[in-house]
């Protein structure tokens, strides 16, 4: 009995989840936004893996627990997969329990933007890159920490790294 409460509780939380969808791939082409770091379709093609490609840039979604990172726990920052700018920090990131990297927090403030998805009958917030506009995922209100907030993000959006102690988010001086 408990077993079946919890199971409807974990679906409940769970609902909030990203899922493909095709009216998410049309609001999410870049078309009106202009981003810092900006590549053809055929770089960015070059660029990623087929399935990053699809979720990155035409936002789709990976299935559940199917990704490098949903269950990650080593100290470290998560950089955008198609720029390279640090978004998360594992110190934020937390057990959703969802199958997908949940952080409580972004790295900083400004390293992603929110965006409405009406896709599916919902009124969910996307989440992308603020440097390149990369799809990541998207961001629901209830996460654990102060702020409430969960960014419920996609493993093949981000790439892990243990430098922690590299320059961050700082840009570089430009001559
Ligand atoms: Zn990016």
């Amino acid at each position: 009995m408990c077993l079946t409460l919890a199971a409807i509780v974990l679906a409940a939380g769970c609902n909030a989840a990203p899922t493909n969808s095709p009216a998410a791939m049309n609001s999410s082409t870049n078309s009106t936004m202009k981003f810092p770091f900006q590549l053809t379709e055929a770089e960015w093609r070059q660029r990623l893996t087929p399935e990053q490609y699809a979720i990155l840039r035409q936002a789709n979604t990976e299935r559940a627990f199917t990704g490098k990172y949903w269950n990650t726990k080593e100290p470290g920052i998560y950089r955008c997969a198609a720029c390279g700018e640090i978004l998360f920090k594992a110190d934020d990131k937390f057990d959703s329990g969802c199958g997908w990297p949940s952080f409580s927090e972004i790295a900083a403030q400004g390293k992603v933007i929110e965006r409405d998805d009406f896709s599916y009958g919902m009124h969910r917030k996307e989440v992308v890159c603020a440097n390149c506009g990369s799809h990541l995922g998207h961001v629901f209100d209830d996460g654990p920490g102060p702020k409430g907030l969960r960014y419920c993000i996609n493993s093949a959006s981000i790439d892990f790294g243990t430098d922690t102690n590299a320059p961050t988010w700082s840009a570089p001086d430009k001559k």
